[in-house]
């Protein structure tokens, strides 16, 4: 335990200053968290939610596992979007990926780690969904690169396909998903241009996020940089 006093000392001076600020913030925040954004993105050390966006607890809910997947059976994604959706009720959705993301490297370039290969599984079914796409690019880095991108479009639309979301559009509930990919080397999140608030936008928009990006050299997005 000792090994780590260095945290808790931070930990300390974090919420000490927090506290010099805002005496009650914590108090509050026992209470209840009312965060309006759920962040689906990767869980490299590079890619902090709150501090990316530069927002403070309780203000952001957030599920993060490697290369930002979205896996219709997996219970923990799902149980994170239910909670989120039905009981905090988000009014966005925000799946996040990132250039120089190692898993969608080893995905693309068939870098086998035992276990996580079979997550990757499913990052390399976008990669087989848009070979042409990736064989079109002259260099390893820009297919890496635009997979990342393919990618959060892709499960962007898993999102859009799950259960919880339609039945929050058929309710009426507002709610929209969004398509981020964030740069390590910039600092720089870019918007992928996919926005989809209701079951009739998801096909349309879908489609055409895809085929915008295909245009758009690799690494462009729509954020000023
Ligand atoms: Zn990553």
């Amino acid at each position: 335990m000792r090994q780590l006093d260095h945290l808790l000392e931070k930990n300390k001076s974090w919420a000490d200053g927090i506290k010099a600020q805002d005496p009650q913030f914590f108090n509050r925040l026992s209470n209840q968290q009312a965060p309006e954004y759920l962040w689906i993105g990767c869980a490299d050390s590079r890619v902090p939610a709150n501090q990316i966006v530069d927002l403070m607890p309780g203000e952001l809910f957030v599920h993060r596992n490697v290369a930002n997947v979205v896996v219709h059976t997996d219970f923990n994604c799902l149980s994170v979007l239910q909670f989120a959706i039905e009981v905090l009720k988000v009014k966005h959705i925000l799946v996040v990926g990132h250039y120089g993301c190692g898993g969608v490297k080893a995905a693309m370039m068939n870098e086998g780690f035992g276990l996580i290969s079979h997550w990757l599984r499913h990052v390399q079914d976008v990669r087989d969904k848009h070979q042409s796409v990736l064989d079109a690019l002259s260099n390893d880095q820009d297919r890496v690169d635009r997979l990342c991108e393919l990618n959060v479009v892709e499960q962007v639309g898993h999102v859009c396909q799950n259960n919880i979301v339609q039945e929050a559009w058929r309710r009426g509930q507002p709610l929209t998903v969004h398509g981020f990919v964030y740069d390590v080397a910039d600092g720089i999140l870019r918007d992928m241009g996919l926005s989809i608030a209701s079951e009739e936008e998801r096909d349309a928009v879908q489609t055409n996020s895809v085929e915008e990006l295909i245009l758009r050299p690799v690494r462009s997005g729509r954020q000023k940089k």
